[in-house]
């Protein structure tokens, strides 16, 4: 039931972070995983793991997702090498941490273009791919501000929130091609993203601990297990989702 074996995955941002984590997880149950993001040096190092971890390959391709024709060039170079694609994970992702007052357009325009529009590129073009495999699969990553508030990221929360509404509407619409779509929205994890913003807001370190019942910052280790189900057919039935991977935060007040 959580076996990949033969599946073909694109986790856009696999390079590091939850991404890195998700792309453990399928390399481990068997899927070959196509590392999608900018930075090469990191992508080498993530396929040269995930090779080691499963029997399916790893391999990148470099993309910028906020780019309409980097977006073309990743699924028809993916179709080309791999032959076939089953699971999407749109997982990049950035934050700018200001106040709306402060917040320039173009620095909206850049974090919804990387947390939203970015998913609404790779979905387009990924849905043919997923329709043809007969069983397609689409895991978008929210964040605890798809259903929080937060005054230092107002472009952030923006974005997640779309994110949660996105993964509906494709749901919906593609249901009946057999391709669920879901989202996981994580807790705090310790990545680059939130080492930044423990520098950067005060306190926040000490507020997570406290109100995470788990006790814990997450570990990107924590999105393998989660990755394995949303991606295999143990989750036939599960479509327009959203799921906390956060150690209890958003059940505390
Ligand atoms: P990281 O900063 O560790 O990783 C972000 C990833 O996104 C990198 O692999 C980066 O690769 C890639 N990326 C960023 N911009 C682009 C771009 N324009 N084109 C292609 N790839 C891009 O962050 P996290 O692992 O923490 O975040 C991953 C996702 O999880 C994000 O969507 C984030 O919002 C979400 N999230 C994180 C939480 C946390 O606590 N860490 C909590 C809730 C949600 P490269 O630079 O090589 O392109």
């Amino acid at each position: 039931m959580f076996d990949l074996k033969g599946k073909v995955a694109i986790v856009t941002g696999g390079n590091g972070g939850i991404g890195l984590g998700i792309a453990r997880g399928l390399a481990a149950a068997g899927a070959r995983v196509v590392v999608a993001a900018r930075n090469r040096d990191k992508s080498a190092a993530a396929v040269a793991e995930l090779t080691q971890l499963g029997a399916g390959g790893a391999l990148t391709i470099d993309v910028d997702v906020t780019r309409e024709d980097s977006v073309a060039t990743l699924f028809r170079s993916a179709g080309e090498r791999c032959g076939r694609l089953d699971v999407l994970v749109n997982n990049a992702g950035m934050n700018i941490r200001k106040s709306p007052q402060a917040l320039s357009l173009p620095e909206w325009r850049t974090v919804l273009d990387t947390n939203l529009t970015s998913a609404y590129l790779c979905s387009h073009a990924a849905h043919p791919l997923l329709k043809q495999s007969g069983h397609g699969k689409v895991i978008n990553i929210g964040s605890m501000l798809s259903i929080f508030g937060a005054g230092f990221a107002p472009a952030y929360a923006a974005s997640k929130g779309g994110i949660v509404q996105f993964t509906k509407a494709c749901a919906s619409a593609w249901a009946r091609d057999n391709i669920q779509v879901n989202a996981i929205l994580p807790g705090w994890i310790d990545t680059e993203l939130t080492r930044n913003a423990r520098s950067e807001v005060p306190g926040l370190h000490e507020s997570v601990l406290k109100r995470t019942p788990a006790g814990r910052w997450g570990d990107i280790d924590d999105f393998r297990g989660i990755a394995v189900f949303l991606a295999s057919s143990a989750s036939d039935f599960v479509t327009g989702a959203t799921i906390t991977v956060d150690g209890g935060y958003s059940i505390q007040g």
